[in-house]
Protein backbone atom coordinates (compact mmCIF):
# COMPACT_ATOMS: atom_id res chain seq x y z
CA UNK A 1 0.00 0.00 0.00
CA UNK A 2 1.43 3.86 -0.85
CA UNK A 3 0.54 6.51 0.83
CA UNK A 4 2.16 9.43 -1.49
CA UNK A 5 2.05 12.55 0.89
CA UNK A 6 4.88 14.45 -0.84
CA UNK A 7 2.40 17.37 -1.76
CA UNK A 8 0.20 17.86 1.31
CA UNK A 9 1.44 19.51 4.32
CA UNK A 10 2.06 17.45 7.49
CA UNK A 11 -0.66 16.23 10.03
CA UNK A 12 0.32 17.77 13.31
CA UNK A 13 -1.03 15.98 16.19
CA UNK A 14 1.69 17.11 18.81
CA UNK A 15 -0.23 19.18 20.38
CA UNK A 16 -3.47 21.73 20.21
CA UNK A 17 -0.35 24.33 20.78
CA UNK A 18 1.06 24.42 17.35
CA UNK A 19 -2.39 26.27 16.17
CA UNK A 20 -1.26 29.73 14.65
CA UNK A 21 -3.37 32.81 15.25
CA UNK A 22 -6.07 33.63 13.01
CA UNK A 23 -6.75 36.28 10.47
CA UNK A 24 -9.60 37.96 13.08
CA UNK A 25 -6.70 38.18 15.82
CA UNK A 26 -4.11 39.86 13.62
CA UNK A 27 -6.83 42.19 12.44
CA UNK A 28 -7.75 42.76 16.51
CA UNK A 29 -3.87 43.13 16.97
CA UNK A 30 -3.73 45.95 14.54
CA UNK A 31 -6.53 47.98 15.96
CA UNK A 32 -6.11 46.96 19.87
CA UNK A 33 -6.09 49.97 21.83
CA UNK A 34 -2.21 50.12 24.30
CA UNK A 35 -0.65 51.36 26.86
CA UNK A 36 1.94 50.27 29.20
CA UNK A 37 0.84 47.64 31.34
CA UNK A 38 3.48 48.23 33.79
CA UNK A 39 2.67 52.31 34.29
CA UNK A 40 -1.02 52.39 34.40
CA UNK A 41 -2.69 49.67 32.69
CA UNK A 42 -2.95 48.45 28.85
CA UNK A 43 -6.64 48.79 28.42
CA UNK A 44 -6.85 45.68 25.92
CA UNK A 45 -5.19 43.69 28.66
CA UNK A 46 -7.70 44.59 31.08
CA UNK A 47 -10.60 43.96 28.99
CA UNK A 48 -9.05 40.61 28.41
CA UNK A 49 -8.73 40.27 32.11
CA UNK A 50 -12.21 41.63 33.08
CA UNK A 51 -13.97 39.27 30.06
CA UNK A 52 -12.29 36.03 31.29
CA UNK A 53 -13.12 36.66 35.17
CA UNK A 54 -16.75 37.37 34.54
CA UNK A 55 -16.88 34.30 31.93
CA UNK A 56 -15.47 32.12 35.06
CA UNK A 57 -17.47 33.83 37.71
CA UNK A 58 -14.65 35.36 39.40
CA UNK A 59 -14.31 38.86 40.69
CA UNK A 60 -10.78 39.67 38.97
CA UNK A 61 -8.36 38.21 36.05
CA UNK A 62 -4.57 38.65 35.68
CA UNK A 63 -2.87 38.30 32.03
CA UNK A 64 0.17 36.02 32.23
CA UNK A 65 2.73 34.84 29.34
CA UNK A 66 1.68 30.98 29.45
CA UNK A 67 -0.49 28.58 32.03
CA UNK A 68 2.87 27.25 33.62
CA UNK A 69 3.46 30.98 35.28
CA UNK A 70 0.03 31.53 36.04
CA UNK A 71 -0.03 27.72 38.16
CA UNK A 72 3.19 28.94 39.26
CA UNK A 73 2.20 32.62 40.66
CA UNK A 74 -0.78 30.59 42.33
CA UNK A 75 1.15 28.18 44.29
CA UNK A 76 3.37 31.14 45.16
CA UNK A 77 0.26 33.26 46.35
CA UNK A 78 -1.68 30.11 48.44
CA UNK A 79 1.36 28.57 49.54
CA UNK A 80 4.37 29.24 51.80
CA UNK A 81 7.94 27.78 51.98
CA UNK A 82 7.42 24.16 53.80
CA UNK A 83 3.88 24.24 52.98
CA UNK A 84 2.46 21.55 51.07
CA UNK A 85 0.63 21.48 47.89
CA UNK A 86 -1.58 18.26 46.71
CA UNK A 87 -1.51 17.62 43.42
CA UNK A 88 -3.58 14.99 41.09
CA UNK A 89 -0.76 12.77 40.39
CA UNK A 90 -0.63 12.91 36.65
CA UNK A 91 -1.42 16.89 36.32
CA UNK A 92 0.53 19.37 34.11
CA UNK A 93 1.05 20.52 37.60
CA UNK A 94 3.25 17.46 38.69
CA UNK A 95 4.56 16.13 35.91
CA UNK A 96 5.99 19.25 34.19
CA UNK A 97 5.61 22.19 36.45
CA UNK A 98 7.70 20.49 39.94
CA UNK A 99 10.64 22.00 39.53
CA UNK A 100 8.96 25.22 40.40
CA UNK A 101 9.64 23.70 43.96
CA UNK A 102 13.16 25.64 44.08
CA UNK A 103 11.23 29.18 43.45
CA UNK A 104 8.15 28.01 45.89
CA UNK A 105 9.60 25.84 48.34
CA UNK A 106 6.65 24.03 48.61
CA UNK A 107 6.48 20.32 48.96
CA UNK A 108 4.04 18.13 45.88
CA UNK A 109 2.41 15.77 47.60
CA UNK A 110 0.68 13.59 43.82
CA UNK A 111 -2.46 12.06 45.11
CA UNK A 112 -3.78 9.56 41.87
CA UNK A 113 -6.96 8.66 40.52
CA UNK A 114 -8.95 7.44 37.45
CA UNK A 115 -9.49 10.41 34.31
CA UNK A 116 -8.16 12.91 36.77
CA UNK A 117 -9.69 12.60 39.76
CA UNK A 118 -8.25 12.09 43.01
CA UNK A 119 -8.65 9.43 45.28
CA UNK A 120 -10.96 10.34 48.23
CA UNK A 121 -9.42 7.85 51.19
CA UNK A 122 -5.76 9.08 49.77
CA UNK A 123 -6.55 12.11 50.09
CA UNK A 124 -8.16 12.39 53.15
CA UNK A 125 -4.81 10.08 54.83
CA UNK A 126 -2.73 12.59 53.15
CA UNK A 127 -4.35 15.72 54.90
CA UNK A 128 -4.69 13.52 58.13
CA UNK A 129 -0.97 12.73 58.27
CA UNK A 130 0.69 14.14 61.15
CA UNK A 131 4.22 12.63 60.59
CA UNK A 132 5.44 15.20 58.30
CA UNK A 133 3.74 18.45 60.41
CA UNK A 134 3.68 20.37 56.97
CA UNK A 135 0.75 22.19 56.66
CA UNK A 136 -1.36 21.81 53.17
CA UNK A 137 -1.84 25.24 51.95
CA UNK A 138 -3.18 24.32 48.21
CA UNK A 139 -4.72 21.55 46.39
CA UNK A 140 -4.89 21.20 42.62
CA UNK A 141 -7.04 19.62 40.10
CA UNK A 142 -6.69 19.92 36.18
CA UNK A 143 -9.37 20.20 33.95
CA UNK A 144 -9.53 18.82 31.19
CA UNK A 145 -7.05 16.34 32.06
CA UNK A 146 -4.17 16.31 29.86
CA UNK A 147 -2.66 12.74 31.04
CA UNK A 148 -5.74 10.98 31.32
CA UNK A 149 -5.98 11.35 27.84
CA UNK A 150 -8.30 14.54 27.95
CA UNK A 151 -10.69 13.18 30.54
CA UNK A 152 -12.85 15.69 32.61
CA UNK A 153 -13.16 14.98 36.22
CA UNK A 154 -17.08 15.18 36.76
CA UNK A 155 -17.93 18.34 38.65
CA UNK A 156 -19.35 16.28 41.53
CA UNK A 157 -15.72 15.51 42.36
CA UNK A 158 -14.54 18.94 42.49
CA UNK A 159 -17.07 20.05 44.84
CA UNK A 160 -15.97 17.44 47.13
CA UNK A 161 -12.43 17.87 46.51
CA UNK A 162 -12.88 21.85 46.86
CA UNK A 163 -15.27 21.37 50.16
CA UNK A 164 -12.60 19.20 52.12
CA UNK A 165 -10.06 21.60 51.17
CA UNK A 166 -11.61 24.41 52.33
CA UNK A 167 -12.50 22.17 55.75
CA UNK A 168 -9.42 21.78 56.39
CA UNK A 169 -7.79 25.35 55.86
CA UNK A 170 -6.68 24.93 52.21
CA UNK A 171 -7.39 26.61 48.76
CA UNK A 172 -7.81 24.59 45.58
CA UNK A 173 -6.34 25.96 42.19
CA UNK A 174 -7.95 24.72 39.22
CA UNK A 175 -5.36 24.24 36.14
CA UNK A 176 -7.93 24.58 33.42
CA UNK A 177 -5.62 25.38 30.34
CA UNK A 178 -7.86 23.16 28.41
CA UNK A 179 -11.42 24.12 30.75
CA UNK A 180 -13.14 25.60 27.85
CA UNK A 181 -13.00 21.63 25.94
CA UNK A 182 -14.04 20.61 29.72
CA UNK A 183 -16.95 22.99 29.91
CA UNK A 184 -17.91 22.12 26.28
CA UNK A 185 -17.78 18.43 27.24
CA UNK A 186 -19.83 18.85 30.41
CA UNK A 187 -22.19 21.25 28.68
CA UNK A 188 -21.93 23.75 31.08
CA UNK A 189 -21.11 26.78 31.38
CA UNK A 190 -16.94 27.78 32.47
CA UNK A 191 -18.59 29.61 35.97
CA UNK A 192 -19.83 26.10 36.58
CA UNK A 193 -16.84 24.60 36.58
CA UNK A 194 -14.79 27.11 38.34
CA UNK A 195 -16.68 27.67 40.79
CA UNK A 196 -14.90 24.89 42.67
CA UNK A 197 -11.98 26.54 42.74
CA UNK A 198 -10.81 29.66 45.12
CA UNK A 199 -8.37 30.15 41.70
CA UNK A 200 -8.81 29.21 37.98
CA UNK A 201 -6.11 29.39 35.31
CA UNK A 202 -6.49 28.96 31.72
CA UNK A 203 -4.38 28.87 28.12
CA UNK A 204 -5.18 31.11 25.28
CA UNK A 205 -2.85 29.32 23.57
CA UNK A 206 -4.28 25.27 23.24
CA UNK A 207 -7.08 24.81 21.26
CA UNK A 208 -8.31 28.58 21.89
CA UNK A 209 -5.18 29.16 19.02
CA UNK A 210 -4.21 32.47 20.29
CA UNK A 211 -0.37 32.93 19.81
CA UNK A 212 0.83 32.87 23.63
CA UNK A 213 -0.93 34.01 27.05
CA UNK A 214 -3.09 32.84 29.96
CA UNK A 215 -5.45 34.27 32.51
CA UNK A 216 -5.47 34.16 35.87
CA UNK A 217 -8.92 34.22 37.72
CA UNK A 218 -10.28 34.76 41.15
CA UNK A 219 -10.83 36.99 43.77
CA UNK A 220 -9.80 40.63 43.90
CA UNK A 221 -7.71 40.27 46.61
CA UNK A 222 -6.10 37.05 45.44
CA UNK A 223 -5.51 39.10 42.11
CA UNK A 224 -3.95 41.74 43.95
CA UNK A 225 -1.56 39.60 45.33
CA UNK A 226 -0.83 37.60 42.13
CA UNK A 227 -0.45 40.91 40.52
CA UNK A 228 2.31 41.68 42.74
CA UNK A 229 4.14 37.85 42.38
CA UNK A 230 3.62 38.34 38.51
CA UNK A 231 6.05 41.15 38.77
CA UNK A 232 8.54 39.56 40.95
CA UNK A 233 9.15 36.71 38.18
CA UNK A 234 9.54 39.24 35.37
CA UNK A 235 5.93 38.46 33.95
CA UNK A 236 5.05 42.18 33.91
CA UNK A 237 5.09 43.49 30.28
CA UNK A 238 4.62 46.46 28.28
CA UNK A 239 2.18 46.85 25.74
CA UNK A 240 1.25 43.40 26.18
CA UNK A 241 -2.28 44.12 25.02
CA UNK A 242 -0.97 43.41 21.56
CA UNK A 243 -1.45 39.58 22.37
CA UNK A 244 -3.99 40.24 25.03
CA UNK A 245 -5.79 41.10 21.87
CA UNK A 246 -5.43 37.80 20.47
CA UNK A 247 -6.63 36.50 23.42
CA UNK A 248 -10.09 38.06 23.41
CA UNK A 249 -10.60 37.03 19.94
CA UNK A 250 -9.47 33.13 21.02
CA UNK A 251 -12.03 33.40 23.87
CA UNK A 252 -14.84 34.65 21.49
CA UNK A 253 -14.10 31.64 19.51
CA UNK A 254 -14.43 29.01 22.49
CA UNK A 255 -17.66 27.90 20.68
CA UNK A 256 -15.42 26.18 17.69
CA UNK A 257 -14.24 23.19 20.04
CA UNK A 258 -16.77 21.16 19.89
CA UNK A 259 -15.56 20.60 15.95
CA UNK A 260 -12.31 19.37 17.66
CA UNK A 261 -14.01 16.98 20.33
CA UNK A 262 -16.71 15.37 17.24
CA UNK A 263 -13.01 14.99 14.88
CA UNK A 264 -11.31 13.13 18.20
CA UNK A 265 -14.17 10.53 18.49
CA UNK A 266 -14.22 9.95 14.44
CA UNK A 267 -10.58 9.58 14.95
CA UNK A 268 -11.04 7.18 17.67
CA UNK A 269 -14.00 5.63 15.50
CA UNK A 270 -11.39 5.23 12.37
CA UNK A 271 -8.20 3.51 15.41
CA UNK A 272 -10.94 1.21 16.74
CA UNK A 273 -11.71 0.00 13.51
CA UNK A 274 -8.18 -0.56 13.10
CA UNK A 275 -7.37 -2.60 15.68
CA UNK A 276 -9.84 -1.78 19.08
CA UNK A 277 -7.28 -2.16 21.81
CA UNK A 278 -5.18 0.73 20.53
CA UNK A 279 -7.76 3.49 22.06
CA UNK A 280 -11.09 4.33 24.06
CA UNK A 281 -13.92 4.02 22.66
CA UNK A 282 -15.21 7.46 23.56
CA UNK A 283 -12.59 10.44 24.12
CA UNK A 284 -14.66 12.78 26.35
CA UNK A 285 -12.46 15.75 24.52
CA UNK A 286 -9.61 16.94 22.08
CA UNK A 287 -7.13 14.22 23.07
CA UNK A 288 -6.74 10.97 22.10
CA UNK A 289 -4.12 8.42 23.43
CA UNK A 290 -3.21 5.17 21.86
CA UNK A 291 -1.82 2.09 23.36
CA UNK A 292 0.44 0.74 21.10
CA UNK A 293 1.42 -2.23 23.88
CA UNK A 294 -0.30 -4.82 21.78
CA UNK A 295 1.78 -4.34 18.68
CA UNK A 296 5.24 -5.30 20.88
CA UNK A 297 6.57 -1.85 18.78
CA UNK A 298 7.32 1.08 21.12
CA UNK A 299 5.84 4.88 20.58
CA UNK A 300 9.06 6.03 19.51
CA UNK A 301 8.87 3.53 16.66
CA UNK A 302 4.99 4.35 15.73
CA UNK A 303 5.75 7.64 15.79
CA UNK A 304 8.41 7.05 12.97
CA UNK A 305 5.94 5.41 10.62
CA UNK A 306 3.30 7.56 11.13
CA UNK A 307 5.72 10.37 10.02
CA UNK A 308 6.91 8.64 6.71
CA UNK A 309 2.89 8.23 6.09
CA UNK A 310 2.76 12.60 7.04
CA UNK A 311 1.50 11.97 10.77
CA UNK A 312 3.03 13.90 13.63
CA UNK A 313 2.44 12.21 16.79
CA UNK A 314 4.68 12.35 20.33
CA UNK A 315 5.52 9.08 22.22
CA UNK A 316 3.24 9.70 25.72
CA UNK A 317 5.02 6.93 27.91
CA UNK A 318 6.94 3.94 26.02
CA UNK A 319 4.01 2.41 24.43
CA UNK A 320 1.56 5.31 24.61
CA UNK A 321 0.94 8.24 21.58
CA UNK A 322 -0.62 10.58 22.31
CA UNK A 323 -2.55 12.33 19.06
CA UNK A 324 -4.46 16.11 19.81
CA UNK A 325 -7.36 17.42 17.71
CA UNK A 326 -7.09 21.10 16.73
CA UNK A 327 -8.28 23.95 14.36
CA UNK A 328 -6.09 23.18 12.06
CA UNK A 329 -7.37 19.50 11.64
CA UNK A 330 -9.78 19.16 9.36
CA UNK A 331 -12.32 16.19 8.27
CA UNK A 332 -9.99 15.44 5.51
CA UNK A 333 -7.08 15.35 8.02
CA UNK A 334 -8.81 13.79 10.30
CA UNK A 335 -9.44 10.91 7.60
CA UNK A 336 -6.05 10.93 6.64
CA UNK A 337 -4.63 10.62 10.24
CA UNK A 338 -6.72 7.49 10.57
CA UNK A 339 -5.38 5.92 6.94
CA UNK A 340 -1.83 6.59 8.30
CA UNK A 341 -2.45 4.79 11.35
CA UNK A 342 -3.86 1.77 9.56
CA UNK A 343 -0.72 2.17 7.21
CA UNK A 344 1.43 2.26 10.22
CA UNK A 345 -0.60 -0.65 11.77
CA UNK A 346 -0.38 -3.33 8.96
CA UNK A 347 3.66 -2.75 9.50
CA UNK A 348 3.81 -2.87 13.04
CA UNK A 349 1.52 -5.50 14.34
CA UNK A 350 2.14 -7.58 11.47
CA UNK A 351 6.01 -7.48 12.59
CA UNK A 352 4.92 -8.85 15.87
CA UNK A 353 2.90 -11.54 13.88
CA UNK A 354 5.73 -12.75 12.19
CA UNK A 355 8.19 -12.26 15.52
CA UNK A 356 6.00 -14.55 17.34
CA UNK A 357 5.41 -17.38 14.97
CA UNK A 358 6.66 -20.76 17.08
C1 LIG B 1 -0.08 23.26 28.43
C2 LIG B 1 -0.49 23.13 29.81
C3 LIG B 1 0.02 23.99 30.79
C4 LIG B 1 1.08 25.03 30.48
O1 LIG B 1 0.66 25.98 29.56
P1 LIG B 1 1.71 26.96 28.85
O2 LIG B 1 0.90 28.15 28.46
O3 LIG B 1 2.25 26.19 27.68
O4 LIG B 1 2.77 27.28 29.84
C5 LIG B 1 -0.44 23.83 32.07
N1 LIG B 1 -1.34 22.90 32.39
C6 LIG B 1 -1.86 22.06 31.47
C7 LIG B 1 -2.89 21.06 31.88
C8 LIG B 1 -1.44 22.14 30.15
O5 LIG B 1 -1.94 21.29 29.26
Amino acid sequence: MTFDTSDLPAIDLRSDTVTLPTEAMYECMRSAPLGDDALDGDPTARELEGRTAELLGKEAGLFLPSCTMANLVATLVHAGRAEQVIVQADSHLYNAERGAAVLTGAFFLPIGGPGGTMEMEALHEALDARGSRLRTAMLALETSHNSAGGAVPPLAHMAEVHALAAERGAALHIDGARLFNAATFLEVEADRIAEHGDSVAICLSKGLSAPLGAVLAGSISFIEQARAVRRMLGGQQRQVGLVAAAGLVALDGRGRLIEDHVRTARLADLLHAVEPSLVPRFPETNILLVDVAASGHSAAEWCEILATCGVLVRPWGRYTLRCVLHRHIDDGATERAGHAFEIAAAQLFRARAVRDRP
